[in-house]
């Protein structure tokens, strides 16, 4: 589908599609859940996230951690992939290359598929372009971590297809990772409620840009660069 598909989808707040899923976060939805939660970004990380705060978190019974009932206790920042519910987004660098699938309903869903406007519309009444915005800013820092990686690994010495398989390793691991400084600046951007959100999206992409910069150790380098790519839709070989 493109934006001019027809669709729409009447949501009834059953509370089904919350539950049992994977939700991937970029920088820029943790700081949206932080200011919905009235929590810095580093309460929201603890709250709501798992894997450094790249996954959205979910009980083992199946139900996400911010689902009150059946309703989301974070709605105004919940993250684009449940703004994008019940569709999804091939690639989201630029409007021209984007395209839209329509996903199947979680089960016993109440909500109600129909064809009454198309893609655009209901993406407009999600709110979703703004996160799209902010994750193309964010896209920005790929470009910055490929220069910064390409001066400073020693080719001569590492096997670059095993380089990037440990930086994929360690990016995606579930628990047992290293430390890595970049990783946890990229989902803790400092965010206090009450800061203009312009400011705080302004501010985390120039520290993490000097953080990028002043970072020596290319295998640190490599997995925040895998994280970050993944956490904006797009495939580890993007940042390669
Ligand atoms: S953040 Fe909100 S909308 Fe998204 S899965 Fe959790 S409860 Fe549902």
């Amino acid at each position: 589908m493109n934006r001019s598909s027809a669709f729409s989808y009447l949501c009834n707040a059953c509370g089904f599609c919350c539950h049992n899923k994977v939700i991937t976060l970029s920088p820029y939805d943790v700081i949206r859940l932080a200011r919905a939660a009235g929590a810095s970004t580093r309460e929201a990380i603890d709250r709501f996230t798992i894997r450094r705060g790249s996954i959205l978190k979910f009980y083992d019974g199946g139900a996400c951690v911010a689902l009150e009932g059946t309703r989301c206790g974070v709605h105004r920042g919940r993250p684009l992939a449940c703004r994008l519910y019940p569709i999804g987004i091939e690639h989201i660098e630029a409007a021209i290359s984007e395209k839209f699938v329509r996903l199947e309903p979680a089960e016993g869903s109440l909500g109600v598929y129909g064809v009454d406007g198309n893609v655009d519309n209901f993406l407009a009444a999600q709110g979703v372009d703004e996160y799209l915005a902010a994750n193309a800013r964010y896209a920005w820092l790929l470009a910055v971590f490929r220069e910064r990686i390409g001066a400073t690994v020693d080719l001569d010495r590492v096997e670059p297809r095993e380089f990037w398989r440990r930086a994929v390793r360690e990016a995606l691991a579930e628990s047992n990772y290293d430390a890595n400084p970049l990783i946890d600046a990229m989902f803790d951007a400092g965010g206090i409620p009450g800061i203009d959100e312009e400011e705080i999206v302004t501010a985390h992409i120039q520290r993490l840009a000097e953080l990028i910069r002043c970072e020596s150790n290319a295998e640190i380098l490599a997995a925040a660069a895998v994280m970050l790519a993944v956490s904006l839709g797009y495939s580890p070989a993007e940042v390669q």
